[in-house]
Order: structure tokens, then sequence, then C-alpha cells
């Protein structure tokens, strides 16, 4: 009886430690997967004043000299207007 119980535990133990390893994997695909469509969706254009990285559709921008340039921030676009241009 006693041996049963032991059986038992070792594959309770054993099954436990299996979910854990499986959990473990599916957790680090989903992160990948997760930041590799994050990167090839948003594509960041750094903030030339301080360098911040911000996404083009929701910054201000500003066009000199046929570039157009993003920003975090009014503050920052009229920096760059006032430093750069
Ligand atoms: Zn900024």
């Amino acid at each position: 009886m006693i041996r049963y119980l032991l059986i038992a535990i070792v594959i309770v133990l054993i099954a436990r430690a299996f979910w854990r390893l499986i959990d473990g994997v599916m957790e680090a695909a989903g992160g990948t997967t997760r930041s590799r469509a994050k990167s090839a969706a948003v594509k960041l254009v750094r903030d030339p004043v301080c360098g911040t990285f911000v996404a083009p559709g929701t910054s201000r921008s500003l066009t000199a000299r046929g570039e157009t340039h993003y920003f975090c921030s009014e503050q920052c676009r009229s920096e760059f207007e006032r430093t750069r241009i």
C-alpha cells in the first residue's frame, strides 16, 4: 500500500514539473511573438531634441528642408524650431 502511495506522489511531482516546463515554453514563445509583432506594426522614430522614441502616427511632426521630424511634445518641437532651423 505504501509503495502505491509513493508511486502516486512521484507521478504527481513529475506531472507538476512537466506542466511548469510547458508553461515556461509557452510564455517564452508568446513573449517573442508579442515583441516581434509590436516591432513590425509600430515603427518608432527618434525625437531629435530629447532622444525619446515616438510613434509617427501619434506624435507632433515638423517638416524642415524636405525632412520630417517627429517630437514627443510641443515643447520639443518648438525647441527644435528655435535651435535647428
Ligand atoms: Zn522630446
